[in-house]
């Protein structure tokens, strides 16, 4: 790893309030002659050691041994003074690296679901059960007890949500107004009469354009917490060719227009939904985010993959040439968590040439089908609710970002869906915050 990346990995475990002093007072070395620079030295468990590094042999083995009740991916659990120093061998460089890098998804090639995505449940987070926990930001807790415990004044983490994204991925702005959709709708046995006035009459009367609804939702929540601490995006869609990318919609149409103008109206933002088209071939990143800029006649620096494609981990790299500064596609699909192990808006690191890039990714919390599909969670409403809260409890005991992902057609007046009614409860729960 470049001290580029180490230094990263210091910095961000200690967090942005902690002063560079400090941070230089952490070392990470196994030279003993070394140690008396340090107040703490954290000993490398080997991870980046050359004939290690990149090979299967470098994943870490189940079950994991712990930290004061924190999983550990490498190192044990053994401190001791040695001197003045305290000597910490668990390793919570290589764990942090390994987690916010996706380290596990390049040794693992092999490993990718349909769509090409490596599973939540074939993940270490989910197989060692500890997907809901933050366990990154565990180890800033303890860094910072650690230096406490030498002497240093260090503040205790402010609880609490610091951040919060209500995102927004719009797949299909509506169902029955296209000339497709005047077809579906005559499927459906909607009428004809009904299918033609469902193209050319009011648009808030299509299923899926529920997003008078779903704006008044967030609005409520950014009001009372405040709009700089919640933040609302909407992912546009400006490409893709392949089946996964339909139903095509027009950014010049009376519909999008109409849409466009309420996100401007309430002060949201708009970001690029690259393709899934584009998660196959990440080189057209740079085509849709232009695309969409024309159209819109913004400049757009955020990102989310659709079907949350982004495949590989060096993928990342054509986001960043792309010009994208933030992404927010790190989570599952097939399980909500803390995909990358923090909550914590992270820098990724390219986990093949260990360099630092300028991307800042913004894990995904919750994705509102993630709960509900049978192929994915599963859960009844019930259990959505609890596990949600969990989540949501996590992030505020380490002081972190949450992000939500709810579609507008997963809002739309269904009986045998309980993600309208989840996502009002949860908002409402978090005006509590
Ligand atoms: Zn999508």
């Amino acid at each position: 790893m470049s001290n580029h990346a180490l230094h990263y990995i210091i910095r961000f475990l200690l967090g942005e309030d902690i002063s560079e002093e400090i941070v230089a007072t952490i070392g990470y070395t196994n030279d003993v002659t070394h140690f008396e620079r340090y107040s703490i030295v954290i000993i490398p468990s080997g991870f980046f050691s050359d004939p290690i590094y990149g090979t299967a042999s470098s994943l870490p083995q189940l079950p994991l041994p712990e930290i004061e009740g924190t999983p550990l991916l490498f190192g044990s659990p053994l401190m001791e003074s040695v001197g003045e120093t305290l000597v910490i061998h668990a390793d919570i460089i290589a764990s942090t690296y390994f987690l916010i890098t996706r380290y596990e998804e390049i040794i693992q090639r092999n490993v990718r679901d349909e769509h090409g995505r490596f599973p939540g449940k074939q993940s270490l987070p989910y197989r060692a059960g500890f997907i809901h926990r933050p366990i990154v930001d565990e180890y800033r807790l303890l860094l910072r007890k650690w230096l406490q415990r030498y002497g240093f004044r260090i503040p205790d983490i402010k609880k609490g949500i610091r951040q919060i994204y209500l995102t927004h991925d719009l797949d299909a702005p509506t169902l029955y107004r296209t000339w497709k959709g005047v077809i579906r709708s005559i499927r459906d046995k909607r009428g004809i009469l009904r299918s033609i006035r469902g193209k050319y009459g009011a648009l808030e009367k299509d299923p899926y354009y529920t997003f008078p609804w779903l704006f008044q939702q967030d609005n409520l929540l950014r009001e009372q917490v405040g709009k700089e601490i919640c933040q609302t995006i909407l992912f546009i869609r400006s490409g893709g060719k392949t089946r996964q990318d339909k139903p095509h919609y027009d950014l010049r149409s009376k519909d999008i227009e109409k849409l466009l103008a309420s996100v401007y109206n309430n002060d949201m933002q708009i970001g690029l939904h690259a393709s899934y088209q584009a998660g196959l071939s990440p080189d057209l990143i740079k085509k849709e985010k232009a695309a969409l800029e024309k159209y819109t006649g913004k400049s757009i620096c955020l990102n989310r993959h659709h079907f949350l494609s982004s495949r590989e981990p060096e993928d990342m790299t054509q986001l960043e040439a792309a010009g994208i500064t933030d992404d927010f596609t790190m989570g599952y699909a097939d399980t909500s968590g803390f995909r990358l192990g923090t909550s914590y808006p992270v820098r990724w690191i390219n986990p093949v040439s260990r360099r630092l890039s300028s991307i800042l990714l913004h894990p995904l919390t919750v994705m509102d089908c993630s709960l509900e599909e049978k192929k994915y969670m599963g859960l009844n409403y019930e259990e959505a609710w609890a596990y949600s809260l969990k989540l949501t409890e996590q992030v505020e005991n380490v002081g972190g970002e949450l992000t939500l992902l709810w579609h507008n057609s997963s809002v739309q007046d269904n009986p045998d869906s309980y993600l309208r009614k989840l996502y009002n409860n949860l908002l409402n729960e978090l005006t509590r915050k």
